[in-house]
């Protein structure tokens, strides 16, 4: 049987081996998932909440183990693996608070004695997620999933299956009946047979676009539904009228979080011509001056990234990018020493056509762009085959919000990096998926949107 393994980024040591499961052993599981929910959406709103509570609960009080468990599998600091957690809190109370009436019947005014819109469950559903939130990608789709009356089967990437482990236990101590929740330790190469399996109604993924692409098409052949969360390219418009230390310092948060590993991150800083240089000068400073070092100490602001083969892909992204014209301005070497560490790089001039425009850099790499003014640079923007996140930087919030709405994406912030939050639906267009997480959106994807008509 195959294993999963855990090799801590920071020195390249192997933490955990987790054997995996067979696929029959995965498809026993995915049947008790399938049996689970014919009793789990009878269950009332009032108790699944008193449940969510509990998980919210635990988060809080288990916050260190989970954080030390993130950093450890994948590198992202200690001080930010525990907001993670704390998100993930948040997002199982919000759930508790608002499920009830996300998924209140809707009237409908008709001719019939009684018409409306019931939200129902739909069944076992399947989630495929990364490593780059091992706690946060997961509970982002867990808790509305199964507040709404469904069961869950994991997915999860292999490098964090302690992750996933803990999550699993995690709803078990909160007192979710078993089978709710189902941490599945397969390989990739499983997720086919389990997508075909009876048992599965939905397949939600988290990941890069290739993986969207393959599990799509499966579920396609087989009429599942599907939502998917795959990355993006997410540009950043600095306007000439931006306060330009300002703007610096969110282009070097936006870009270092999570070790440069987020989907929503800003990547693509598109400025215009006037102010390009001074903005480039003072990035590059910034970007500079943050600490790289090891993710358990807490002054470390990013860490390693979380595979080795990422980190190697990461690079000749970048030597093709500088192969094909762009400037590299700091970084872009790989440094010696055991972990799998990358250093703030910030590649300017980069134009349509090259790499780090055209695709994901998935790390702590930044690409400057020059525009000759504010149409351009929207231009820009939208060139792009994914549509995840975008941001607008400017001292005139009108000014930015006009932008904000010509950008191709799922969500436009003004003068703040993209952050997820629960009460604001979450997702892309194009290349980087379709459908919406979080808020009363995220709750109604697996739910069966059924009308009702007594005549
Ligand atoms: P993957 O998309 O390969 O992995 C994400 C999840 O999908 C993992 O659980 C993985 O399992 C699984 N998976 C991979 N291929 C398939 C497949 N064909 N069918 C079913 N499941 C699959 O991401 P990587 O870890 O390889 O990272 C590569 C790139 O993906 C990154 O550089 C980044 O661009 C993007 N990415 C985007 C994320 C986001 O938040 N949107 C998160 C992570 C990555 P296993 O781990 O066993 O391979």
């Amino acid at each position: 049987m195959s294993k999963a393994i855990t090799i801590n980024p920071a020195n390249g040591e192997t933490e955990n081996v987790y054997e995996r499961i067979d696929i029959l052993e995965a498809k026993e599981k995915t049947a008790l998932a399938g049996e689970v929910y014919t009793s789990w959406k009878q269950t009332s709103f009032a108790e699944r909440s008193k449940l969510m509570y509990a998980l919210a609960d635990l988060f809080d009080a288990d916050k260190e183990e989970y954080a030390r468990l993130a950093t450890i599998e994948m590198g992202k600091t200690i001080v930010q693996a525990r907001k993670e957690i704390e998100k993930c809190a948040w997002i199982c109370r919000f759930y508790a608070d608002n499920s009830e009436s996300f998924l209140a019947k809707e009237i409908v005014n008709t001719e019939a004695t009684r018409s409306y819109v019931t939200f129902q469950p739909m069944g076992v559903i399947l989630a495929v997620m990364p490593w780059n939130f091992p706690f946060y990608q997961v509970i982002r789709f867990a808790a509305p999933a199964i507040m709404a009356g469904n069961t869950s089967v994991l997915k999860h990437a292999s490098n964090v299956q302690g992750s996933a482990f803990a999550l699993e236990d995690a709803f078990v101590k909160a007192g979710f009946p078993e089978g709710v929740f189902t941490n599945l330790n397969i390989s990739a190469g499983k997720v086919k047979d389990l997508i075909e399996d009876k048992n599965i109604v939905a397949v939600t993924l988290t990941g890069s676009d290739p993986a969207g692409r393959s599990v799509a098409a499966i579920a396609g052949a087989n009429l599942k539904k599907t939502v998917l969360e795959l990355g993006g390219s997410d540009a950043y418009i600095i306007l000439d009228d931006a306060d330009l230390d300002t703007a610096a310092e969110l282009a070097m948060l936006g870009r270092l979080q999570n070790n440069g590993q987020t989907c929503i991150a800003a990547k693509r800083f598109i400025v215009p011509e006037p102010v390009y240089d001074k903005f480039l000068e003072i990035f590059t400073n910034k970007m500079r001056n943050a600490k790289m070092g090891d993710p358990m100490d807490e002054i470390t602001f990013y860490g390693p990234m979380a595979r080795f083969d990422l980190r190697d892909e990461l690079h000749q992204q970048v030597l093709t990018t500088v192969s094909q014209g762009a400037r590299l301005v700091i970084g872009g070497e790989m440094p010696e020493g055991n972990g799998a560490y990358y250093p703030a790089t910030i590649l300017a001039d980069v134009k349509p056509g090259m790499e780090a425009f055209d695709n994901e850099l998935f790390g702590p790499v930044a690409s400057v762009i020059r525009a000759r003014d504010e149409s351009e640079a929207i231009a820009l923007a939208n060139n792009s085959r994914f549509g995840l996140g975008s941001g607008v930087i400017t001292s005139d919030k009108e000014r930015g919000e006009k932008v904000a709405l010509q950008l191709e994406a799922g969500s436009s912030f003004v003068n703040k990096l993209v952050a997820s939050d629960p009460r604001l639906p979450f997702g892309g267009i194009k290349n980087s998926g379709y459908g919406r997480e979080l808020s009363g959106y995220g709750i109604r994807e697996f739910v069966n949107i059924k009308s009702i008509w007594v005549d």
